[in-house]
C-alpha cells in the first residue's frame, strides 16, 4: 500500500540519513541487491528502452509505490530520484 507522499517526508529522511549523497534506502530495495543510488541508477538506465511499459513502479529513496508509469515519471522528474520498474526486474 502506497503512502501519500508529503514534502515533509523529504526532509524528515534527509535529516535521518545525515548525507544526501548515500540517501537511506528502502528495505524492498536492499533486499533486491541494491546498496547505493548508483547501483539503482544504472539499473533503471538498463530499463529505460520498456520502461514506459510497466505497470510496478518504486522509488527506493523514498519508499514509494506507483502503479503507472505517467505518475512514477513525475516523481522521477520532479524529485530527481531512480524509480524502479519492478514488473520488469523479476524477469532478468
Ligand atoms: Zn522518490
Amino acid at each position: 500500500m502506497a503512502r501519500v507522499w508529503t514534502p515533509a517526508d523529504e526532509a524528515i529522511q534527509a535529516r535521518d540519513s545525515g548525507s544526501r549523497r548515500h540517501p537511506h534506502l528502502s528495505a524492498r530495495a536492499r533486499e533486491l541487491g541494491f546498496e547505493t543510488l548508483d547501483d539503482l541508477k544504472l539499473a533503471v538506465l538498463k530499463q529505460r528502452p520498456t520502461w514506459w511499459l510497466g505497470n510496478a513502479y518504486h522509488c527506493p529513496v523514498c519508499d514509494l509505490d506507483f502503479i503507472d508509469s505517467r505518475r512514477a515519471a513525475e516523481h522521477v522528474v520532479l524529485e530527481q530520484h531512480p524509480v524502479l520498474r519492478m514488473d520488469s526486474l523479476r524477469a532478468e
